[in-house]
């Protein structure tokens, strides 16, 4: 078969771009290291639980993805979130509801503020203050810590950044970037001298709310059978034999039709290649052509995490579970585990009728060396911790433990302009081209708005 691009990586962003590529008229080859497409995105069906072992949802703001799921066909499919929505954050043995309206744990309204249990009421009031804090006039970028110490007070560091904002990215909040990961709190200091926006009684109120959700605007979405469906329907559009499986890519190297891909087991030459691998990959191959491209994609880190499927009789959970879950704040807790989905809560059709499926997570930036401990000895963790913190006193009827090492890409300070220095970098190499979230994106809206992006881009000279 004689292709016109190559691409590097099934993931959800390797996935996209094929398919992209399809509908614009080309022939693309995805070469992908493991036996199955998907990358981070895994659903096992086991003894009737739908377990993701990854992504279970997307946010709907960012449109890409929900417009993807209905372009193909998946509409019918779509799941909103269970009411009560709402998560909490373990302090000390409390679970603290956050309040409502809150937006990534900034109160929307002074009542919020008011009711904001999680925080001691001196911090509280030096929250309330942040609209007086002078803004910042550097156009910087800037760790999440040190925006949310500057703006908010320092007890909102350990309370509301590290377990919310860094929690999302398995990573350390000293080094997370606030412009590539939150540019709206950035942009807003910016261009209103502050951040907190206290709206009217009105905005709290659930109905108005309820509308936006009815209009698909707001909150995450995932699918009725998991996301595990969205990489099915895209394997399922791609030609036969557009996958190659168990094919990892070793080497890139100019050819005369454009480039070179030395796989596991063959050589393949197209006029384009995008590499949607991870970052680390992306420095291996382009180690021998350029070595500045290959230092800027070896210079973001990657984190490894866990999460761990646990399911119980409804009935042994003291725990209402009213709720999505909680994430833990880790300097002022003493469990293990960094946060816990209470799946069965946040989404119909995942567990059994009165069976309560639960996902614990372990890992990320403070705990690198967890990932390399026995399965049995993980699951005893995220068992004993939920234990303690639930209320549970009877064995869990199903265990499954999911190891995902060096997954977690870390956008830290400076991984805009280290984006910007790399598409400069690759400009001298016409028809070469990264995608996904070792690069630009954060999250499967933005991999897949990013594969559509580079296709349309690289359809035009090279191919
Ligand atoms: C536990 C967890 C939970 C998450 N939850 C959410 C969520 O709820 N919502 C959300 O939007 N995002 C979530 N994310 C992030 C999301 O999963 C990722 O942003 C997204 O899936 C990344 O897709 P990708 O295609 O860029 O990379 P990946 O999924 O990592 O795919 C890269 C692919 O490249 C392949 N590969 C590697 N080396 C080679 C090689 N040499 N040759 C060929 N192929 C190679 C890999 O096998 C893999 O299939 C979560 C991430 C994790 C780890």
């Amino acid at each position: 078969m004689s292709q016109d691009l190559i691409i590097i990586g099934a993931g959800i962003t390797g996935l996209t771009a094929a398919y992209e590529a399809q509908r614009r008229g080309l022939r693309p080859l995805v070469l992908e290291a493991s036996a199955r497409a998907g990358g981070l995105i895994q659903t096992d069906h086991v003894d009737g639980f739908t377990i993701e072992a990854g992504p279970d949802s997307v946010l709907a703001q960012k449109r890409h993805a929900l417009e993807l799921i209905r372009e193909l066909g998946l509409g019918d499919e779509v799941l909103d979130v269970r009411p009560p929505g709402g998560a909490f954050v373990l302090r000390g043995r409390h679970l603290y509801k956050l309040p409502s309206p809150s937006l990534l744990g900034v109160p929307l309204t002074w009542q919020a503020l008011a009711q904001y249990d999680l925080l001691p009421w001196s911090a509280r009031l030096r929250m309330a203050l942040e609209p007086l804090v002078p803004a910042r006039r550097s156009q910087e970028d800037e760790s999440i810590g040190s925006f949310f110490r500057r703006r908010f007070g320092a007890a909102t560091v350990d309370l509301i950044a590290q377990p919310l904002l860094g929690g999302i990215h398995a990573g350390d909040i000293e080094h997370l970037s606030m412009r590539a990961l939150f540019p709206r709190l950035l942009d807003a200091e910016r261009t209103d001298g502050h951040v907190l926006k206290m709206q009217g009684a009105r905005a709290g109120d659930p109905q108005k709310q309820d509308a936006n959700d009815r209009r698909g605007e707001a909150g995450f979405r995932s699918l009725r059978h998991g996301m595990g469906t969205l990489v099915r329907a895209l394997e399922a559009r791609l030609l036969p034999d557009a996958v190659r499986y168990a094919s990892a890519a070793q080497r890139l190297e100019p050819a005369a039709r454009g480039w070179r891909v030395r796989s596991d087991d063959a050589t393949f030459e197209a006029p384009a290649v995008i590499v949607a691998a991870p970052a680390f990959v992306a420095a291996r191959l382009f180690a021998t052509i350029d070595a500045e491209a290959a230092r800027l994609c070896e210079e973001v880190p990657y984190v490894s995490t866990v999460s761990v499927a646990l399911a119980w009789p409804r009935t042994a959970i003291a725990h209402p579970l009213s709720g999505t879950g909680f994430v833990v704040a880790r300097r002022a807790s003493d469990v293990r585990i960094t946060a816990c989905t209470w799946v069965s809560s946040k989404w119909e059709h995942r567990a059994p009728d009165h069976v309560a499926l639960l996902r614990a997570f372990i890992g990320g930036a403070h705990d690198p060396e967890v990932v390399d401990l026995e399965e049995d000895e993980l699951a005893r963790i995220a068992r004993t911790d939920l234990e303690r913190v639930l209320g549970i006193n009877a064995p869990p009827v199903l265990t499954r433990v999911y190891r995902w090492r060096r997954a977690g890409a870390q956008h830290n300070v400076g991984q805009r302009a280290r984006m910007e220095a790399l598409d400069r970098r690759l400009a001298q190499h016409p028809g070469l081209f990264v995608a996904g979230s070792g690069f630009r994106s954060v999250g499967i809206p933005d991999c897949i708005a990013d594969a559509r992006a580079v296709v349309a881009r690289c359809t035009i000279p090279a191919c």
